[in-house]
């Protein structure tokens, strides 16, 4: 996408619009599909700002956005990591074998556990009412 400044030469009136290509906008141009916001006037010219610019800085912004985004739920899952870690008792690739034995064994009812699990080692334990939560995870290592 790209956001030319366009100018009205009838009202001098000045507005941005949004195009798919610079190629869109000179077909739109040559159809005579580009008229004045306020005026309606098909005298209407492309300021000289460069779009590729303002387009470029748009997109950094989106980028900056996306990175802050990314970290805050990173943030939520590590959080999450650390409450698993002090309540839960890791059994590491044996998650599926301990799920069920606590299933199956009502003495062990009130055990916390987690580990790693494969989606076909979840999906048996759904199927046989076995309740788990997948979250992702995120190595200490990794920031
Ligand atoms: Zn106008």
């Amino acid at each position: 996408m790209i956001k030319y400044k366009l100018t009205c030469k009838n009202c001098k009136n000045c507005f941005d619009s949004w195009f798919a290509s610079s190629k869109e906008f000179d077909k739109l141009k040559k159809l005579n599909l580009i008229n004045c916001s306020k005026c309606n006037s098909l005298n209407v010219k492309k300021s000289l700002m460069s779009p590729t610019i303002l387009n470029n800085s748009i997109k950094y912004s989106d980028k900056n956005l996306e990175s802050k985004k990314i970290r805050t739920f990173k943030n939520k899952i590590k959080e999450y990591q650390k409450f698993i870690k002090n309540n839960f008792k890791y059994v590491g690739s044996n998650f599926a074998y301990e799920a069920r034995s606590i299933h199956y064994n009502t003495k062990e009812k009130s055990k916390k556990i987690y580990g790693k699990a494969t989606k076909e080692e979840i999906i048996g334990l759904n199927e046989e009412g076995i309740q788990t939560q997948t979250i992702p995870w995120i190595e200490d290592s990794e920031n």
